[in-house]
């Protein structure tokens, strides 16, 4: 890749990562010339592996191409990336797992496609879709990509083929970024606000939203480069796809407000009649995100799932972090469409990947993928219940029997066996029962501890070189992390650790794990490029839509709490904007709050407006600046203002994950 393009796009991440929760947005296009010539072929065992899925599967079932490229009506190069997937069109090479390079040629379609009448969906702009129902005035859009420059493209593309009219409606499927950070493209603020364009969200929406992304943002956004390889360079040794679509999103500067919805789905099923067009909502809370519905147009016998059917087995638990999702429940509103609307419906689509057409096979479709969630859900909690742990569970269980011939019941973006972990983690946690592992040595000190009983590191590695001939890959990179955590410095165990990682990632057939394990080779090999910036782990949209007792909540995440030591700062806040008050305490390092009280033992009141004391947050101006410009104002102490924010910590984005952050003695 050119230069130029390289340092747009470095950015371009950079600029990202500050906004929400990097994982909706993942560009994946950095190309690092050195570290592309670092990459290995596949090992012979590997490449006959792969050879082998060609038989296992059923390659000539070419339906899912014909339902990807169905309807299609035309399409916009995006001009950051011409040619970007060109080379998918070449047969699986040695280095990818063929059923994985099938998922990725078919995410490769994009465009405006016809799905039914006045039905129309925009696909490959962003990692998810853009549904547009089209009313008797105006045109009702579902879900708005990543980016409001992503949206304005696709509307374009959909007007420059369809009559223009206004955007009477936005609906949000749900609360995850790639279907609402682009929503300032599809809507004017003004206008939702004065109630003139309907948005509606299920309820628990911006709960939802601003809760997933206030805690943990920068652990979430860093091992999102794994889970999406947001730093692999694109290619047949890198990153080819994303599962449920590519992970580049088209215009991925410029962000956009969030657009609080006027109208919410608050009943189990709930209809609504918008432009002339009836739609009924099921509401399906805590299955793919915690706030989610599915969408049924009766007159188009149109059903749309949101994220909670699409042509892959999805996440219970994402690589990059959330709380464990609900399999019982996901399968349960799954079989509740299928019961509500399984007589009526002619084409199921979802906000990613391609429709189903035909009653029998959506029928199918969504019977197969209740069974599948049902089926992890319940057969990891016979298995909990039969003694087994969660490294032995996620090995035993395999696809549901009778399953193994429905691509879209694979793993390209879930896993069986991660997903089987996240049952186990939702119901009995991360402990195993086994008092060995209850109280294990840091990871540096056993590693340590291992290699000394081991007879040393060279000793370790000369064995682990037979292993890797013998192509135990998985625990040739168990072992050789314990060599780099022990020493990082140990460039043999780097290198045997990358090409056990890169081997791994070429046998995966989820994107996510030959994201993460090519990721992981690339930073052994040549360190981390994605930044190392300080940050405040939160994004401008997000913390704008947090009310005043969440902001706290995540500042009390920011407090360095041994070096707090025994400082008690007690302060009372006023917002004259959004006539927030709040009395927060510093104590014992713990942050809390009181929402809408005044403390009697305040040693200051402290005024001001959200937007100064956000800017002040996100480290856009200094505190000593907004008070000399009297934007923030005290009576009493002013210095308590001061020293509570100086025990406030910023996080480093780039942060260590295939070796120790800790200095070495
Ligand atoms: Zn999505």
């Amino acid at each position: 890749m050119r230069r130029a393009t390289l340092m747009v796009r470095l950015a371009l991440l950079n600029c990202l990562r500050t906004r929400w929760t990097a994982y909706f947005i993942a560009i994946t296009t950095i190309v690092h010339p050195a570290q592309a010539q670092q990459t290995k072929p596949a090992e012979p065992k590997v490449a006959s592996a792969n050879q082998a899925v060609q038989s296992q599967l059923p390659f000539s079932d070419r339906q899912d191409f014909d339902d990807a490229m169905r309807g299609f009506i035309a399409t916009t190069p995006d001009p950051a990336n011409p040619d970007h997937w060109e080379f998918l069109k070449h047969e699986a090479p040695p280095t990818v797992n063929p059923s994985l390079w099938r998922q990725a040629q078919l995410n490769v379609a994009s465009g405006l496609f016809k799905v039914a009448e006045g039905v129309y969906q925009i696909r490959g702009f962003s990692p998810a879709n853009m549904t547009i129902i089209e009313g008797t005035t105006g045109i009702i859009v579902i879900d708005t990509l990543s980016t409001p420059q992503a949206a304005r493209e696709a509307l374009d593309l959909y007007f420059a083929h369809r009559p223009r009219k206004p955007v009477v409606a936005a609906i949000y499927s749900h609360s995850h970024g790639d279907h609402y950070g682009g929503v300032s493209g599809v809507v004017s603020q003004a206008d939702a606000a004065a109630g003139k364009t309907i948005v509606i969200a299920p309820i628990g929406f911006m709960e939802a939203l601003v809760g997933e992304a206030a805690v943990g943002e920068n652990a979430k956004a860093r091992r999102a480069e794994y889970q999406f390889g947001l730093s692999l360079p694109v290619g047949e040794r890198g990153n080819i796809d994303g599962g449920i679509g590519k992970g580049d999103s088209r215009g991925a500067s410029g962000g956009g407000p969030i657009i609080t919805p006027n109208d919410t789905i608050w009943q189990p099923t709930e209809t609504r009649t918008i432009d002339g067009v009836d739609f009924i909502f099921q509401l399906a809370l805590d299955s793919e995100a915690p706030s989610e519905m599915m969408i049924y147009l009766p007159k188009s016998h149109v059903l749309d799932v949101a994220e909670d059917a699409t042509h892959t087995l999805h996440n219970l638990l994402p690589l990059r972090g959330a709380g464990v999702r609900d399999g019982n429940r996901w399968s349960q509103y799954l079989n509740t469409a299928l019961d509500q609307f399984g007589a009526d419906v002619q084409v199921m689509i979802a906000q990613h990947t391609w429709p189903v057409w035909g009653n029998e096979r959506v029928r199918t479709h969504l019977a197969n993928q209740r069974d599948l969630y049902k089926y992890i859900h319940d057969q990891t909690i016979r298995m909990m219940n039969q003694g087994l742990g969660p490294t032995e569970i996620a090995e035993a269980l395999t696809m549901p029997p009778g399953l193994e011939n429905d691509w879209s019941a694979h793993g390209y973006y879930g896993t069986i066996s991660h997903n089987s972990k996240a049952v186990y983690q939702r119901y009995i946690g991360w402990y195993d029962g086994n008092p060995a592992t209850l109280n294990r040595l840091p990871r540096v000190e056993e590693a340590k501890k291992n290699l000394e009983y081991m007879g040393g590191a060279a000793a370790v590695i000369a064995r682990a070189r037979e292993d890797f001939k013998a192509g135990q890959y998985r625990w040739v990179a168990q072992i050789m992390d314990q060599v780099v955590f022990a020493d990082p410095s140990n460039k043999e165990a780097r290198s045997l650790a990358a090409d056990a990682f890169e081997q791994l990632g070429y046998l995966a057939e989820s994107s996510t794990w030959r994201n993460a394990y090519l990721l992981g080779a690339q930073e052994l090999r040549s360190g981390v490029h994605s930044g190392t910036r300080s940050v405040p782990g939160v994004g401008p949209g997000v913390l704008r839509a947090m009310p005043i007792a969440l902001v706290f909540d995540y500042l009390g995440t920011r407090v360095d709490g041994p070096r707090a030591g025994t400082a008690n700062i007690v302060i009372n806040w006023q917002f004259t904007d959004t006539r927030e008050s709040l009395a927060s305490t510093l104590e014992h390092g713990a942050l809390t709050s009181i929402n809408g009280k005044t403390a009697p033992n305040a040693v200051t009141t402290v005024t001001t407006t959200r937007p100064v004391l956000e800017s002040v947050i996100l480290g856009q101006r200094t505190l000593a600046h907004a008070m000399e410009r009297r934007e923030i104002t005290t009576v009493g102490d002013a210095k308590a203002v001061s020293d509570l924010f100086a025990l406030l910590v910023d996080f480093e984005e780039g942060f260590p994950i295939v070796e120790s952050g800790r200095k070495l003695d």
